[in-house]
């Protein structure tokens, strides 16, 4: 089963938490760490910061 494009995914976004606060993952919008938790999409598997995924939400990114 292969994984959708983020660009052309419809993006369902899970919070995810890392007991392991030393772990930093980075947004891949806009680049900025989002420490320990991330908004992961459950089909593409896109992280994101809390903003980004608003924005992809509302179609405001992501669009080529
Ligand atoms: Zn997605
Ligand atoms: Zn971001």
């Amino acid at each position: 089963m292969a994984l959708a494009s983020p660009a052309h995914c419809t993006h369902s976004f899970v919070m995810v938490k890392l007991d392991n606060t030393l772990i930093q993952w980075t947004c891949h919008i806009c680049y900025c760490s989002t420490f320990w938790f991330t908004w992961e999409c459950r089909y593409c598997l896109l992280h994101t910061c809390k903003n980004c995924m608003d924005k992809v939400q509302t179609g405001r990114c992501l669009r080529d």
